[in-house]
């Protein structure tokens, strides 16, 4: 069994892809999943639906893409897609999940098996077209299992129910009136007004934060600036604190235009949903921590109509994700394939 894990995921990071433009990782995974019904939804992924002659489906799903960074490990199996690599272990997601469906047959289990392999988890998120997808609802899926490999945090499995955040970007709009920046009379000064707005729309609480990426505001170093545009982020562990972080920006804009009496407009835009986790579907063995983070995951999507559970498993590093000397340590791949073996296997038991 670990010789076909570190067999696929060796194969995998070598053959790294961006976004859903994906034919040799596609490829290399078709190939391998034999006695599956496939389906191949447009902008989301592949379903490899393993039938067991069961009433109920336990899904599983990892993602596909990799990430535009150029490779520095040295590794005898690096990426030989220049400019692309595995940076965020899907890789030994993918390989983690097709060991599972190549044993899937010598499984003992009460369930159907549905294997979900998803485009472009790192751009828009294929999870927002597969949960569309009249195959994926034709499925009796019962519960969805998904793991993140995770540096910096213990050798072993870890979750928690608020484990990660909800998105939204703002942008807002300040205008202002230009003049000879001499003329000490005019007020209406876009830049001066955004930076006073952005010391105080930024906030970091316990449950959600607002900071901002990008400000841009002027034309000359001797003109007051007209229109200046702070270009934000919201990031908020429930639905409710998102809304929240969302009125309170509404609330200073108002306050704003009436006290310089100038315009702000404001627009949000959506990202992916919370990763709310069913408390009820943490097998007793795993470590349940008081753990959130702000980054999001489009896993978050199948928990908004389907109980699921998603965990990090971490690999004690110092190397972060999203490096180009991020490795994965092969012995941990193993971890993974009992986790997702023991949610199959505990159905028997339901
Ligand atoms: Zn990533
Ligand atoms: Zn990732």
């Amino acid at each position: 069994m670990q010789k076909t894990l570190t067999y696929h995921y060796q194969n995998l990071h070598q053959i790294p892809e961006l976004d859903n433009q994906l034919p040799k990782t596609q490829e290399y995974i078709l190939s391998h999943l034999p006695n599956c019904e496939i389906t191949i939804i447009e902008n989301g992924g592949i379903l490899a639906y393993y039938h067991k002659n069961q009433e109920t489906t336990i899904a599983l799903r990892c993602e596909m893409d990799a990430l535009p960074i150029l490779e520095q490990t040295n590794l005898s199996y690096q990426s030989t897609n220049t400019n692309c690599m595995h940076a965020c272990a899907h890789d030994a997601h993918m390989a983690i999940l097709l060991t599972l469906a190549q044993n899937v047959s010598f499984i003992q289990t009460t369930s159907n098996i549905l294997f979900i392999f998803e485009y472009a988890e790192e751009t828009y998120g294929g999870a927002k077209y597969i949960i569309q997808h009249p195959k994926y609802q034709e499925y009796n899926i019962h519960s969805i299992y998904g793991l993140h490999i995770w540096p910096k945090l213990p050798k072993k499995i870890i979750t928690s129910e608020y484990l990660m955040a909800t998105s939204c970007e703002v942008i807002i709009t300040i205008h202002g009136t230009s003049s000879h920046i001499a003329d000490i009379d005019n007020q209406m000064d876009a830049n001066e007004i955004a930076s006073q707005f952005l010391q105080q729309a930024s906030l970091q609480q316990k449950h959600f934060i607002i900071r901002f990426g990008i400000i841009k505001g002027g034309n000359a170093p001797n003109i007051i600036s007209n229109q200046t545009i702070i270009h934000g982020s919201i990031r908020a562990l429930t639905i409710e604190h998102l809304e929240f972080a969302k009125k309170y920006l509404w609330q200073l804009s108002t306050l704003y235009m009436m006290r310089h009496s100038n315009i702000i407009e404001m627009n949000f835009t959506e990202g992916y949903p919370p990763l709310i986790n069913t408390l009820e579907l943490i097998p007793t063995n795993i470590d349940i921590q008081s753990l959130s983070y702000f980054t999001t995951e489009s896993f978050g999507y199948y928990l908004q109509n389907k109980k699921g559970l998603y965990v990090l498993l971490g690999t004690a590093q110092d190397i972060p994700l999203h490096s180009p000397q991020f490795i994965v340590p092969l012995d941990i791949l193993s971890i993974g394939y009992q986790y997702f073996l023991q949610h199959i296997t505990a159905e028997v038991a339901r």
